[in-house]
């Protein structure tokens, strides 16, 4: 990244007030670049697809706690996978693969704020979308992030 890069000035809020946190667009952003384009915080079916995206498909589990452990939640069977900051645990199977994450869902009998509820939390950190020289419009984070740290969702038609 060069030093011409780094000064990017940010205004209007892409999501349009929905998230927590503005997504904000870099002024040079030209307007027609989100003629056709809907900010939404729910997944929606695209053309051809028969999948309602809103269905839940993985079991609820029954702990009727303020946030599930690991020993008694088989959502968290294969560890805990956030610490109590929300940041993803970096730990590995001997093969060098990560484990799989299954977070509480809408079934779950855990409360909302269950430490395993990260992702469905939405955008949380302050991101900018600005363009670039010769690849469309990209996004980027405009505060430190630590490691393990959720950013957002992205999803493109
Ligand atoms: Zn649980
Ligand atoms: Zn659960």
């Amino acid at each position: 990244m060069n030093k011409e890069d780094m000064i990017r000035t940010y205004s209007q809020d892409l999501s349009g007030g929905l998230e927590n946190v503005p997504v904000l667009i870099e002024n040079s952003v030209p307007k027609e670049a989100f003629s056709n384009f809907q900010y939404v915080l729910e997944s929606v079916q695209g053309p051809g697809c028969d999948i309602d995206p809103s269905a839940v498909t993985l079991p609820g589990c029954s702990c009727r706690v303020q946030s599930c452990l690991p020993d008694s939640c088989h959502c968290l069977r294969f560890g805990q996978t956030y610490d109590s900051k929300g940041r993803l645990n970096q730990q590995q199977e001997d093969d060098g693969f990560s484990r799989p994450v299954f977070e509480c869902n809408a079934l779950c009998a855990c409360s909302e704020s269950c430490q395993n509820r990260v992702v469905q939390k939405w955008v949380e950190v302050r991101l900018g979308v600005f363009s670039t020289k010769d690849r469309g419009l990209g996004v980027e984070a405009l505060e430190r992030l630590p490691c393990g740290r959720f950013v957002s969702w992205l999803h493109c038609l």
